[in-house]
């Protein structure tokens, strides 16, 4: 049987692609290839961003109370079809089932509070500014916006910039990553299915040309990516250099700092879900534990290294697996290739997750990996890994564990884990990181918060959602006013408020 041929989404229908390029997607659970989707091409590109742009003045035009309606109604259709799109990412991605639903639930928060769009783009207003002038200033959306997102949050991440980018009155061109593109379709019928008008949020599937083309075409106003960071630096200069707005999120290596005087089964418990959940395919998780002083390291790694054996591994849909398989064989490749280099480099691998039963047949299952004194020289500390692979560092103070964290090139989230109220508010007060968990090991931000990094984290002025995202899809004006009841006279000179 040949697998189906996606359509891209565009005008409120599936689009037939022109296309002739395409790529397979896998289920990662089996090897076996499910779907093809299409990699566009210059007519695709063309006949997508058409249909944004004639959508795009009727959808700004309309109240942001009108608009947020088509917010709510979209939100109650993902919440009905929750278990399809579900699927749809377990299927693609891999992730276990519990851990999709979770993710398209966190995504809805977006939008959710994007549904409160009336009060957040309210502008203000000055009365009397100079006599008988007053002033106010109006947010207004930008057109048609580019999103372009990673693999590893089929649902959450799309839903970080629709929330925002569609409430705040743009109309979307997604291009979601080519090795998970199902759950971003259905996310697109069921946004036509509430009422979402034609050409208001669109899909267009492709790989680097279909992203060119969009960082480049002049009707395109904005660009928000998240994925890789040489891919978030490119995107960012190339946008930038064609005169968009560009928002450009990257990778991540995320340190967990251990206090001697943290509560290790806690420490634990958490280490075990944000190193190994999603099998490491998270760009909040921890990949690097940073243990203060000899004798938290050695318990800390012998508590672990029982857990890390003990992980279930399986089909992410059957039963209730702890970790299902990685993204593609590449990928998985990829993986074992940081593990052999860790240990080649004098790593002490506690646990080889290349070893797992599970990581010998054809879906791309690795079990997990669990490395003692790297040392940050060593590549596995210094690359982002994005599998199932903990590195435990050892140092022998609090100064010197957030000094490794500020060294690293990339400053995502960090997390300390201790008892002292004090110890914990300095490191989050002076650590160079974006997100910061005291004894959280995963603080992503919630909607109404935003969501970004420092360093190579991020290049970008504003951050995802929360405030950020309607300051970034939308552009200020601002009015001075005066009625005619009577003049001065004519001013040659700047008027000053005196
Ligand atoms: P990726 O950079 O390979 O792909 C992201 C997007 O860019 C995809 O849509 C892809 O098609 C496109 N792309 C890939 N190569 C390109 C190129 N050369 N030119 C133009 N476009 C290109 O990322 P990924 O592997 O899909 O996702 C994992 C990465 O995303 C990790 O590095 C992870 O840390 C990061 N991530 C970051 C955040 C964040 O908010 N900081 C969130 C999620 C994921």
């Amino acid at each position: 049987m040949t697998a189906p041929l996606l359509p891209h989404v565009a005008g409120g229908a599936h689009l037939a692609p022109a296309t002739a390029r395409s790529a397979p997607v896998y289920d990662p659970a089996t090897g076996a290839v499910t779907a093809r989707v299409p990699l566009a091409d210059a007519t695709d590109v063309r006949r997508v961003l058409d249909d944004a742009a004639a959508a795009a003045p009727a959808w700004a035009e309309r109240s942001a109370s009108d608009r947020a309606q088509v917010l709510f109604r979209f939100r109650e259709r993902c919440l009905a079809d929750q278990d399809t799109l579900a699927h749809l990412i377990s299927a693609e991605h891999g992730k276990v089932l519990a851990d999709a639903r979770g993710e398209l639930l966190r995504g809805l928060e977006v939008i959710e509070f994007a549904c409160g769009i009336p009060h957040l783009m309210k502008g203000e207003f000055s009365d009397q500014v100079s006599r008988g002038i007053d002033m106010h200033s109006l947010r207004q959306p930008l057109g048609v916006v580019a999103c372009i997102t990673p693999f590893n949050f089929p649902a959450m991440v799309p839903m970080w910039m629709l929330g925002p980018a569609l409430a705040t009155g743009n109309c979307v061109v997604l291009k979601p990553s080519e090795r998970d593109p199902s759950c971003p379709v259905r996310l697109a019928e069921l946004w036509t299915e509430a009422g979402g008008p034609p050409g208001t949020f669109n899909v267009l599937h492709g790989d680097k040309a279909a992203v060119d083309a969009l960082l480049t075409d002049p009707v395109v106003q904005a660009v928000s990516f998240v994925g890789s960071t040489p891919v978030a630096q490119y995107v960012h200069e190339t946008a930038a250099r064609h005169g968009k707005r560009v928002q450009a999120m990257g990778g991540a290596k995320n340190h967990c700092v251990v206090l001697p005087d943290a509560d290790l089964a806690m420490v634990t418990d958490a280490l075990m879900g944000a190193a190994y959940g999603s099998a490491g395919e998270r760009c909040m998780a921890i990949s690097v534990a940073v243990a203060v002083g000899d004798a938290m390291a050695d318990a800390l790694v012998a508590a672990l290294a029982d857990r890390v054996r003990a992980l279930t591994i399986g089909a992410p849909t059957v039963g209730d697996p702890m970790m299902g398989p990685v993204v593609t064989a590449d990928h998985k490749a990829r993986i074992a290739g940081h593990i052999a280099d860790g240990a080649a480099a004098g790593a002490t691998l506690v646990v080889d997750g290349r070893a797992h039963p599970m990581a010998q047949g054809a879906g791309f299952f690795l079990g997990g990996t669990l490395f003692d004194h790297v040392t940050p020289a060593m590549s596995i500390y210094q690359e982002e890994i994005f599998g199932p692979v903990l590195c435990v560092v050892r140092v022998g103070s609090a100064e010197e564990a957030l000094a490794l964290c500020d060294a690293h090139r990339y400053g995502n989230g960090v997390a300390v884990f201790t008892r002292s109220g004090g110890a914990a508010r300095d490191f989050a007060h002076r650590v160079r990181c974006g997100m910061v968990g005291i004894n959280v090991a995963i603080p992503v931000p919630l909607a109404f918060y935003s969501f970004g990094g420092w360093k190579a984290s991020a290049f970008a002025d504003h951050n995802q959602h929360g405030m950020d995202g309607v300051r970034f899809f939308t552009r200020v004006k601002t009015v001075t006013t005066r009625w005619p009841e009577g003049t001065a006279g004519a001013s040659f000179t700047m008027p000053v408020l005196r």
